[in-house]
């Protein structure tokens, strides 16, 4: 079995733990798609240890600053104007939300823990299914699932159509107006912009460095593995705390596994909802419902050849 990737191996490792992990076959980063449980990677988010810095925070929007937008104006008119213009890019500094300048966000839970009021701040980012709507109902093929689990959005190839927020039960990737494919393709008639959200650092991943967000936080809150491994260490932690598990049946299974020591209606009760500010409530397994189903099977070559029409124009702009 491979051997869990601790935050210590990697900062000690790095690329020699790049590897390492290769030839243990813990998977890094690759261009292949489809759930391969057994290969992914998840995270386990002690939500005691969160001290509510928002170190993580900053160390996302450092890492991540090249990926962001760069939106040009003024923006084209769309015909027919049903999609609304989203625009962050005066916003940028916005971090009590996601938006496509925030990956990642701290939310706030006032509760009570053996009969007194406690804070506890939560980080929240995409959660990463192992079986993610956003990608498989994605009519253009921009979103995409490597073989180690993370799903990312490609921003080259993305039309800002919003079916991956659309799909994702918490309405975690959000549009920049102004910016992608669509300007040169379509720029009154289709998506409007690009969808951004967490793309777990894969290319940091793929480099044997730790995602921005684990390496930063100074109370060791996320710890990154094996799936398997991960949902054993979130049952051995919620054992002995006390404690519950939010990620590991949501959605069919997420990588992204919290464990608290309050349960987490009275979680999703005590945080702010709304735009931006994904809700902690239990989710069903959207891809095993059967519309979504077929909708894959009919998306997937359409959003094939989509993807390397894209690609193709790209190139040869
Ligand atoms: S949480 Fe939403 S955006 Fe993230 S992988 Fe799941 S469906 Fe996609
Ligand atoms: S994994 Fe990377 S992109 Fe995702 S929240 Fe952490 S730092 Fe940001
Ligand atoms: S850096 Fe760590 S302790 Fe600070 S807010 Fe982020 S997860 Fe919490």
């Amino acid at each position: 079995m491979a051997e869990q990737i601790s935050r210590r191996s990697f900062l000690k490792g790095g690329l020699a733990t790049a590897a390492g992990l290769a030839a243990s076959g813990i998977p890094v980063a690759s261009a292949s798609a489809g759930p391969d449980e057994g290969k992914q990677l998840a995270t386990l988010l002690d939500i005691r240890k969160c001290i509510g810095c928002e170190a993580c925070v900053e160390a996302c929007s450092e890492v991540n600053l090249e990926k962001y937008p760069d939106p040009e104006k003024p923006f084209p008119k769309m015909y027919p104007n049903r999609v609304p213009v989203e625009d962050w890019s005066e916003k940028k500094d916005v971090n009590d939300r996601l938006t496509p300048y925030n990956w990642l966000f701290i939310q706030h839970a006032e509760v009570e823990i053996e009969g007194e009021e406690t804070e506890l701040t939560i980080p929240r980012r995409c959660m990463h299914c192992v079986n993610p709507p956003c990608v498989k109902l994605c009519p253009w093929g921009a979103a995409k699932q490597l073989e180690n689990g993370i799903s990312r959005i490609d921003s080259d190839i993305c039309l800002g159509g919003s079916k991956c927020r659309k799909v994702c039960p918490w309405h975690i990737p959000q549009r920049q107006t102004g910016t992608g494919l669509y300007l040169d393709f379509m720029p009154s008639m289709a998506g409007n912009g690009v969808m951004y959200k967490c793309d777990r650092c894969y290319n940091r991943i793929a480099d044997g460095e730790l995602p921005a967000c684990i390496e930063a936080c100074p109370e060791d809150v996320q710890t990154i593995g094996p799936r398997d491994e991960i949902i054993k260490k979130a049952y051995a932690l919620a054992d002995e705390i006390n404690g519950y598990i939010y990620g590991e049946n949501e959605n069919g299974g997420t990588n992204t596994l919290y464990v608290s020591p309050v349960p987490f209606e009275e979680l999703n009760n005590a945080i702010e909802k709304g735009k931006g500010k994904p809700h902690l409530k239990p989710v069903e397994d959207t891809m095993a419902q059967a519309n979504n189903l077929a909708a894959a099977m009919i998306v997937a070559p359409i959003a094939g050849i989509a993807a390397a029409v894209g690609k193709f124009y790209k190139r040869t702009k």
